[in-house]
């Protein structure tokens, strides 16, 4: 389980995050909305530790994120943006990455098998498309089979078969029980893979509870119509 307490986040004079709670019971799909440049990514990090917040508290199965960073071992995640270096090949980054991770096992051939990147294992980082990178990031993160999954635009780049790959490989870690964090536009993806949403507008939380609950909120059927609906409340 993830907790937040009243987390808050300030660049200079830009107040990010405002007090956001949040509770991520274990075995969750949550999916973190909100317009560009409302907090996704500075929430991320800050449960990663990427990013320290000017106030507030992160547990981790009710220890203290600031006690250690062991924790990190038990979280895979996906950067927004990878920024591999280009002149390492595909094969060379994955063994860089198990290096770096130490005793860690990982499954690397299954989902460079599933996302057929097999023809590219011997090519430069550099050389590959924005999709195929995407798919060695996609690789990287989920191939250590962590308990806590944190995926920041999981389907940036994707074609629409990769996509479909992505949407079962979530699938089936939810079957296994682990928790997810997924920030994505993507609304039929959301509400494909994800169990609850939250939104954040204005630097706090100003929506969070299952697809279905913000149907029946905001009057709407179709999922992406009660987003818009949210975002037109939000700037009423
Ligand atoms: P989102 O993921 O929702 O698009 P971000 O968390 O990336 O939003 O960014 C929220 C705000 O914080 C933006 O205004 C962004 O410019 C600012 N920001 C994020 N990271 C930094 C940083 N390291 N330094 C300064 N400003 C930052």
């Amino acid at each position: 389980m993830i907790e937040i307490k009243n987390i808050h986040k300030s660049f200079s004079k830009n107040e990010v995050l405002k007090g956001v709670d949040l509770v991520i019971p274990e075995g969750n799909a949550i999916a973190v909305l909100g317009p560009n440049g409302s907090g996704k990514t500075t929430l991320i990090k800050s449960i990663l530790g990427m990013v320290l917040p000017n106030q507030g508290e992160i547990f981790l199965n009710t220890r203290n994120i600031k006690k250690g960073w062991e924790y990190r071992k038990q979280i895979d995640y996906l950067p927004q943006i990878a920024n591999f270096p280009n002149n390492l090949k595909v094969f060379e980054l994955i063994k860089m990455i198990k290096d770096i991770r130490g005793g860690d096992i990982a499954n690397e051939n299954k989902y460079i098998d599933l996302f057929s990147l097999h023809p590219f294992l011997n090519k430069k980082l550099g050389n590959l498309s924005g999709g195929t990178k995407q798919k060695v990031n996609l690789v990287l993160a989920f191939m250590f089979d962590s308990p806590i999954i944190i995926l920041d635009e999981p389907t940036s780049g994707l074609d629409p078969v990769s996509l479909l790959v992505l949407k079962d490989i979530i699938l089936e870690q939810k079957v296994k029980g682990k928790t997810l964090l997924i920030s994505s536009h993507i609304m039929s993806f959301v509400e494909a893979v994800c169990d609850k949403v939250m939104f954040i507008w204005e630097g706090k939380i100003y929506f969070n509870g299952t697809i279905a609950d913000l149907k029946n909120e905001t009057n709407e059927d179709d999922f992406e119509h009660a987003i818009a609906h949210l975002l037109k409340n939000a700037h009423a």
